[in-house]
């Protein structure tokens, strides 16, 4: 008997499904790529032909330039290769899917990066029961528990009522978190305009072309110090401490991040208000999936492996490691 998704293989550029002749989110570019979701350590620019959701394939678009490829729709299944290839919501960020692959009756989920609690932008995860379950494990620790989203959005607006003189700086990854925290503020009942670094307003545009709407937004170009007061004004991780930032009335600094759970890394970007807002599962949501989608071996792809290896063992589930390079996840 042959192993076990011996016709999958992973490898520093990717994971490279041989009977399809297709790589997922090779790290270089490639003839036949099936991509995930949009952050830049799983979506490169340069491939020959991408197969995605419509939604990644937009975000692919702005970032890259048009792509060709095809189009998949969430629940539809095609050919490639001898394999059937089907894309399911992952919960990540838009158009984010775990990759489906059927193959001699061997069935691999790919699960790309994903999270299980509700995102106001994007589709739920849903668990497929597979024989080989591809997992990341950028949380996996036990000491990885997000709290509550509502409640971390809620410091947030205390924060800003507590003094209208001032402003709040969020910093947040420009595609998904940035769209993500806007929502759950409107879904709190936030509905004041919302001002935003200039990187942010193309992806923001998208979001609400491709349906999700995100209320009144506001170019922090356009407006004086005075108006940004008792507002909240969104940016990118790497503007939060920038020469930008001094044209807002007295920011106070935050972050929107799950690694937001370290004081260390709060104290190294200077931020006072850390907001533990994470697009990727935590602890408890990484061992739930394995227990909902029962498979017969797991494979991590990235992260902090040993304990979820261990886990797996102690739950009779082969595990292994595939320590595939590239992927950051400081989009987190
Ligand atoms: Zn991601
Ligand atoms: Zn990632």
């Amino acid at each position: 008997m042959t192993r076990l998704g011996s016709w999958i293989e992973p490898s520093q550029e990717g994971i490279y499904v041989r009977p399809a002749d297709a790589w997922v989110d090779p790290s270089v570019p490639k003839l036949r790529a099936l991509v995930t979701h949009g952050h830049a350590d799983h979506a490169r620019g340069g491939h020959g032909e991408v197969w995605a959701t419509p939604e990644t394939l937009a975000i692919m678009g702005v970032r890259y330039g048009e792509q060709t490829g095809r189009a998949v729709a969430y629940g539809e299944t095609l050919r490639v290769g001898e394999v059937e290839v089907g894309f399911v919501p992952a919960g990540h960020v838009l158009g984010s899917a775990q990759i489906v692959l059927d193959y001699r009756g061997e069935r691999v989920v790919v699960s790309g990066d994903y999270k299980r609690r509700d995102d106001p932008t994007c589709a739920p995860f849903v668990p497929v029961p597979c024989d080989i379950f591809i997992t990341e494990a950028t949380f996996g620790l036990p000491v990885f528990r997000h709290p509550d989203t509502g409640s971390e959005i809620d410091r947030l607006l205390h924060r800003l009522h507590s003094d209208p003189s001032r402003c709040v700086l969020v910093g947040a990854y420009a595609l998904g978190k940035a769209q993500r925290l806007i929502a759950e503020l409107r879904a709190r009942g936030h509905h004041d305009p919302i001002y935003y670094h200039g990187a942010m307003e193309r992806l923001c545009r998208l979001y609400e072309e491709l349906g999700v709407p995100l209320g009144e937004l506001r170019h922090t170009a356009e407006a004086t110090k005075q108006e940004m007061a008792g507002h909240i004004v969104i940016c990118p991780p790497g503007s939060l401490n920038d020469r930008w930032s001094r044209r807002l009335p007295d920011p106070v600094t935050a972050m929107a991040s799950g690694w937001m759970r370290i004081r260390q890394r709060a104290r190294q970007r200077n931020v006072e208000l850390p907001l533990i807002i994470s697009d990727h599962a935590d602890w408890d949501e990484l061992t739930q999936t394995i227990r909902d989608v029962a498979p017969k071996e797991v494979w991590i792809t990235h992260g902090r492996e040993d304990a979820l290896m261990h886990w797996c063992m102690t739950h009779q589930i082969k595990a292994r490691e595939l320590n595939l390079v590239g992927y950051e996840d400081e989009d987190e």
